[in-house]
């Protein structure tokens, strides 16, 4: 499959690791948005949140957990923000499930 986050994950296009498990894989944002801005994805390929089932979702779960642990890592002891987002009218640009932890600034809301 032509996905460039497959290709994140099998080392095929480089990236800047922050953390990695079996089924999870993160990583910093290309062009960050933020002081702190990672990109938290299942290894395996899942589309977006539109495609989370009840086979899927443990995952998600277990990305949560990991996004705890490096938001601690990464001291963002004031707040942080997670956001997905999911089809085109919301601005899903790589289409491989992602989840995106960023800090280090204040936020608006709502976003966008
Ligand atoms: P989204 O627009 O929500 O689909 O998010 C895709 C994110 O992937 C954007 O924030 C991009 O900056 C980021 N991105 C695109 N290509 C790369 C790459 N090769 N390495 C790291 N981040 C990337
Ligand atoms: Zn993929």
């Amino acid at each position: 499959m032509d996905c460039l986050f497959c290709k994140i994950v099998s080392g095929e296009i480089p990236s800047t690791k922050v953390y990695e498990d079996e089924t999870v894989f993160a990583f910093k944002d290309i062009e960050p948005q933020a002081p702190v801005h990672i990109l938290i994805i299942p290894k395996k390929h899942i589309t977006s949140a539109a495609d989370i089932t009840a086979e899927n979702s443990s995952v998600v779960a277990h990305i949560f957990e990991v996004a705890a642990k490096i938001a601690k890592q990464e001291k963002l002891d004031d707040g942080f923000r997670i956001v997905t987002n999911c089809g085109d009218s919301a601005g899903q640009s790589v289409k491989h499930l992602h989840f995106h932890l960023m800090g280090g600034r204040e936020f608006t809301w709502p976003a966008g």
